[in-house]
């Protein structure tokens, strides 16, 4: 073992407890996230007890069945699958990094395939009702798969109450 080796390693292991570090500190931040539908779209969200998951939102507007559902912020499909008419239905997960990801469930269908990068924006389905009753977007923001409290646009959702609120997902 020579000198040059034993530096090179001591460095090696400097720069990998940097990269951990700032991997840790980055993953306390969420993504910007914004609502799944396009600029301008007012949506009735709704937070309510014995929603499961808990800090799931239920998404509506009059006649919605098929309209655009568009990713939240940019990531990789992680997830776009069919439960069939249970559970989460046609589903689609989109990984955040740092161990944020959001899901996009009941869809009448889905445009995007596991392995897929999408950018913040970008249409991944349609509104439907697969696995429920009536048409809706049942959507959650997670952390390391666990649904937490939802935020667009810089703005907490509250819980448990009805919203109406305007879209600003890639306005400009
Ligand atoms: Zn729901």
């Amino acid at each position: 073992m020579n000198r040059m080796t034993d530096r090179s390693r001591r460095l090696l292991g400097r720069i990998t407890a940097l990269a951990l570090f700032l991997g840790v500190g980055a993953a306390s931040a969420a993504p910007a996230y914004q609502m799944p539908f396009p600029c301008g779209q007012v949506w009735r969200l709704a937070t309510w007890q014995g929603h499961n998951p808990d800090r799931a939102v239920d998404m509506n507007r009059d006649n919605d069945f098929g309209d655009a559902v568009v990713a939240s912020a940019g990531g990789t499909v992680t997830t776009a699958r069919d439960l069939g008419d249970t559970s989460y239905g046609r589903y689609v997960v989109i990984d955040h990094g740092n161990g944020h990801s959001t899901l996009y469930a009941h869809l009448s269908g889905y445009r995007v395939i596991v392995g897929e990068s999408v950018s913040k924006g970008q249409r991944i389905g349609s509104v439907g009702s697969r696995g429920t009753a009536s048409a809706h977007l049942h959507y959650e923001q997670r952390v390391s798969g666990r649904a937490v409290s939802a935020r667009f646009n810089g703005v907490a959702m509250p819980y448990y109450a009805v919203v109406f609120w305007t879209s600003h997902n890639s306005c400009n």
